[in-house]
């Protein structure tokens, strides 16, 4: 439960990623409600000045940085500011904070693989988890929603989309449960399409990293814009969809809608089709997830229906955005084809935005992988860290012999 506003037990939060957009947005929700939430502990990859800046603001017991030459810098300058703030080094530390026991809720902000760890510790210390970070879901969505019942885990989804489809279902639904059960028999999952939705197929070679991170809708992360681009978001939300609310990929439909105005719908067997609309962003369902089951002012401005006119839908293109397919079928395979297909997104987007192969590569290599990359039926976490390890040697090692520019 979150502690009630004014209470002088607040609840102690713990921000995995605290640099990127998921966690200032948290900072920000946490900055207007100074009543109800404390900051216990914030963590970094290497951004270093906005790290030392929230330390002196929020004045968390402990910052994690992952790499030695920032751990040194965040603790000389957060010295010379007279910040209390204990400063640890190295990605073990991870776990450690998203089980301490002053910390209630962890947002689960990093981006990629390297967030599978601490969320698994964060649901095994029976944390509330607000999941952003959905590629460990992708991963081992079936084994962290067990884990999250077993040690009882609140799971609270803050991918826009899949928090939409839990505002839409009724409120004794709990999360890794079959939707069926509550008579769901469809989820409509909308995506913008991203920002080449209507450019020439031919095109699609020539986009820069610039272009695919300008995202007509959202302000995110590089990794996240460039996957909205190919698409490749909206496949991996597939995959999350699947185990937050249980049910194979064919009960969801994506729904291109542009405006961004509804973040995803609920179909029931009656007929019924119940959608949650806002602004596009962020600190909607970051606050929804900090309060649930109450509400927060989380500092959006209102939506104005009357500007936004017209709301449009069409159907996904699956010449243009083949990831969309390879994830559908990755999800179908099951076992720790999803892993390999993670893996190789985040190389071939990381070989991307260094501009080391061109975007219309993007989904041609992830196939190329998914192909020659043995996988297990098995999905224990031992065979899912070989697996992602494996899918990412391949990758950049065909990156390498057959793409690099
Ligand atoms: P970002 O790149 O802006 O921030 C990532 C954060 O993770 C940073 O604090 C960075 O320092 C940290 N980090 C990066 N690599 C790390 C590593 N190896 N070890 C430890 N920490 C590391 O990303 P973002 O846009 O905030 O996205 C974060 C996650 O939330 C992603 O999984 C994304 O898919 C998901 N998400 C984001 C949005 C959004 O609007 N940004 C929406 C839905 C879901
Ligand atoms: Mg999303």
């Amino acid at each position: 439960m979150a502690k009630l506003a004014g209470s002088p037990d607040r609840c102690g939060v713990a921000i995995l990623g605290s640099t990127g957009t998921i966690g200032r947005n948290t900072l920000d929700v946490i900055r207007h409600h100074p009543d109800r939430y404390r900051v216990v502990a914030l963590t970094a990859f290497s951004q270093v000045e906005m790290l030392v800046a929230q330390c002196v603001e929020f004045k968390p017991e402990i910052a994690v940085v992952v790499d030695q030459e920032s751990a040194e810098s965040v603790e000389r300058h957060l010295k010379s500011a007279g910040s209390e703030t204990r400063v640890l080094l190295g990605a073990d530390h991870l776990e450690e904070i998203a089980a301490l026991s002053e910390v209630d809720t962890v947002m689960a902000g990093i981006v990629g693989a390297a967030g599978l760890l601490p969320t698994l510790a964060a649901v095994r210390s029976g944390k509330r988890v607000l999941v952003a970070n959905k590629e460990p879901l992708v991963m081992m969505g079936e084994l962290i929603t067990e884990e999250a019942r077993a040690n009882n885990a609140i799971l609270l989804p803050i991918d826009s989309e899949h928090n939409a489809i839990f505002q839409c279902l009724p409120e004794h639904f709990k999360v890794g449960q079959d939707i069926a059960q509550v008579g769901v028999r469809k989820i409509l999952l909308t995506g913008s399409g991203g920002p080449f939705r209507g450019l020439p197929l031919e095109e699609f070679s020539t986009v820069t990293p610039e272009q695919a991170c300008q995202h007509p809708n959202w302000v995110m992360g590089p990794k996240i814009s460039v996957d909205s681009a190919t698409m490749m978001n909206k496949g991996l939300e597939i995959i999350e969809a699947c185990w937050l609310f249980s049910t194979p990929h064919t009960t969801i439909e994506v729904v291109v809608h542009p405006q961004s105005v509804i973040h995803s719908m609920v179909e029931y067997s009656d007929g019924s089709i119940i959608a949650q609309l806002g602004a596009s962003d962020m600190r909607i369902p970051i606050a929804y997830g900090l309060a649930w089951p109450e509400r927060l002012d989380s500092g959006v401005s209102r939506l104005d229906l009357g500007a936004i006119a017209h709301l449009d839908f069409e159907p996904p293109d699956p010449g243009r955005f083949p990831c969309l397919r390879l994830a559908r079928e990755s999800i179908e395979s099951g076992g720790t084809l999803p892993t390999i297909l993670n893996a190789a997104n985040e190389i071939v987007v990381d070989a991307y935005l260094n501009k080391r192969i061109r975007f219309d590569q993007i989904p041609r290599i992830i196939e190329e992988i998914l192909g020659i990359v043995a996988y297990s039926d098995d999905v224990t976490l031992e065979k899912v860290l070989e697996a992602d390890e494996r899918a990412r040697a391949s990758t950049l090692e065909r990156i390498e012999q057959k793409y690099s520019a």
